[in-house]
C-alpha cells in the first residue's frame, strides 16, 4: 500500500502544526510510521489522500457509532445550515437535547452542554468541589478524563502511549488535591476515604475503562464506589464520554445498574461535532451559575448545528435492535480474535465490553494499568502496521479501544480477524 501523499502531507503539517497533528493520539509515532491523512469517509470505510480504502475501527474515537455520514445526521445538519450555525443565545434544540439526555440516562435530572469531553469532566469536578465544599478528589491510574490540569495525572490515552508521567506545565499545586489509585481496587478507595474522611469531594471513574485499552469494572467495583461515596458524603462521577450511549443506550450506568451523582458525556451526543455534556442530580446541577454560585460557561455551548446532529444520532440509536446488533458484532469480533490468538500461539488476550474491544499483547488478565503496562508495545506496533497494510485502521496505540459501529458487517469482522491471523502468523515467523 502506497502512502506517498500522506507522507508529503505529514512533512508539510510538521512545519506548521506541532508534531504534525492536532491531537497526539493521531500521530503514528509509537507504531513507527507516519499518520494517514484522510480524504473522505462513508459508512464503515475511510479513504486516504493516496486513494487507499480502509475499514475503519477508530470511528473518530467513538462518535461515529452509526458509521460515517448517516443519512439522518447529514439531513439534520443541512437543515440547520439554512437557519444559522451559531447563535450564542438559547434555542429550542438545546431544550430537546437536555430532555433527551434526562429521559435516557438513568441518573440525569438536569444537563449542561459544553464543547468537549475535557470541559465536561473539568466542570463536573469543579461542581463537585463547589457543592461539597471539599478540595480533593480520587481518580484512577490509566483512566483518561481529558487534558485539564488536575486530571492529567497517571492518565491513560496519549499520556500513556507517549509515556509522559507528569506533564510539564502542570504545577504541583494543580495536582496537589488529586488522589490517584489503582483501577478496580476498592480497598484502596476505602483506605483513602478513611485517611481523609472530610476532604474528598468526589470520585471520578471511567465505569468501563477505554483509555488503557478496554478494561471492564470488576464485579462489585462500581457498586462499591457508590456505597463508599454515599457513606463519606462524596459525589460519584461516571465519565461516560466513551461508554455513554454505547455500552447501552443509557450508558454504563444502565448496563451495570449503578447510579452516579454526576456523569459526563461527549463523542456520540455530538454526532461528530464538538460536543460534551455533564448531567446528574438536580440539587447538585442547580449549584451551577446562573442558578447557583459555581461558574461555568461557553460561547459555543449548545451550538445549534451540533445539537441537531446529536439529536438526529440519538433518535437513530433508539430504533429497535441497535444495541443488540453492536453486542452481536462485538461478540463475533472477540471470538475471532481469541481464535486468532490460539491459532498463532500468540501471547495475547482480549478484553471486550459491547462494541469496545482491545487485543492486549500480554498473557493477561488485564484488570488495571499495571497489567496493561506489561504489554509488549513493540509487538503491538508490528500488529498495527500489518493491519494497516491490509486495509484496516485501528487506533495506533496498545492503550486504546477498537470501536465498532452499526455500519460494520459480519463479513468485515470476519475478514478483519482472518487478517489478524495472517499478521500474527507473519510476526511469529
Ligand atoms: N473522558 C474520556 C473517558 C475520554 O475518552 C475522553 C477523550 N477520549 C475525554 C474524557 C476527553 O474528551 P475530549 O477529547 O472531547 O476533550
Amino acid at each position: 500500500m502506497k502512502h506517498s501523499v500522506s507522507e508529503q502531507d505529514f512533512q508539510k503539517a510538521c512545519a506548521s502544526i506541532p508534531g504534525g497533528v492536532n491531537s497526539p493520539v493521531r500521530a503514528f509515532a509509537n507504531v513507527d510510521c507516519s499518520p494517514v491523512f484522510y480524504d473522505h469517509a462513508q459508512g464503515s470505510h475511510v479513504w486516504d489522500v493516496d486513494g487507499n480504502e480502509y475499514v475503519d475501527f477508530i470511528c473518530s474515537w467513538g462518535p461515529m457509532i452509526l458509521g460515517h455520514r448517516p443519512a439522518a445526521v447529514d439531513a439534520a445538519v443541512r437543515a440547520q445550515l439554512d437557519k444559522g450555525v451559531s447563535y450564542g443565545a438559547p434555542c429550542e434544540a438545546e431544550i430537546e437535547m437536555a430532555q433527551e439526555i434526562c429521559r435516557i440516562v438513568p441518573s440525569a435530572e438536569k444537563a449542561r452542554m459544553v464543547s468537549s469531553g475535557t470541559e465536561a469532566t473539568m466542570s463536573a469536578i469543579r461542581l463537585a468541589r463547589g457543592f461539597t465544599g471539599r478540595p480533593k478528589f480520587i481518580k484512577f491510574e490509566g483512566n483518561y478524563h481529558g487534558h485539564s490540569d488536575a486530571l492529567l495525572v497517571s492518565a491513560g490515552s496519549g499520556v500513556a502511549t507517549f509515556g509522559i508521567p507528569g506533564t510539564p506545565g502542570v504545577t504541583d499545586g494543580a495536582v496537589a488535591d488529586t488522589i490517584v489509585l489503582p483501577y478496580n481496587d476498592l480497598e484502596a478507595v476505602e483506605k483513602a476515604f478513611q485517611a481523609q474522611p472530610d476532604s474528598i469531594a468526589c470520585v471520578i471513574v471511567e465505569p468501563i475503562a477505554g483509555n488503557m485499552g478496554v478494561v471492564a469494572p470488576a464485579d462489585g467495583f462500581l457498586a462499591g464506589l457508590r456505597e463508599l461515596c454515599t457513606r463519606y458524603g462524596a459525589l460519584l462521577i461516571f465519565d461516560e464520554v466513551i461508554s455513554g450511549f454505547r455500552a447501552a443506550l443509557g450508558g454504563a450506568q444502565e448496563r451495570y445498574g449503578v447510579l452516579p451523582d454526576l456523569c459526563t458525556f461527549g463523542k456520540i451526543i455530538g454526532g461528530g461535532f464538538p460536543v460534551g455534556c455533564f448531567a446528574g442530580r438536580a440539587d447538585v446541577m442547580s449549584a451551577l451559575a446562573p442558578e447557583g454560585p459555581v461558574y461555568q460557561a461557553g460561547t459555543l455551548s449548545g451550538n445549534p448545528v451540533a445539537m441537531q446532529a446529536g439529536l438526529a444520532q440519538l433518535r437513530e440509536l433508539q430504533k429497535p435492535g441497535v444495541y443488540e446488533r453492536l453486542e452481536e458484532l462485538g461478540a463475533r469480533l472477540e471470538a475471532g480474535l481469541n481464535e486468532a490468538i490460539e491459532r498463532t500461539s500468540t501471547r495475547a488476550c482480549v478484553n471486550r465490553v459491547g462494541s469496545l474491544c482491545t487485543l492486549f499483547f500480554t498473557d493477561g488478565p488485564v484488570r488495571n494499568w499495571d497489567d496493561a503496562a506489561a504489554c509488549d508495545t513493540q509487538m503491538f506496533a508490528r500488529y498495527f502496521r500489518g493491519m494497516l497494510d491490509r486495509g484496516y485502521l485501528i487506533a495506533p496505540s496498545q492503550f486504546e479501544a477498537l470501536f465498532l459501529s452499526v455500519a460494520h458487517t459480519e463479513e468485515e469482522i470476519d475478514a478483519f480477524t482472518t487478517a489478524v491471523v495472517d499478521v500474527l502468523g507473519d510476526i511469529a515467523r
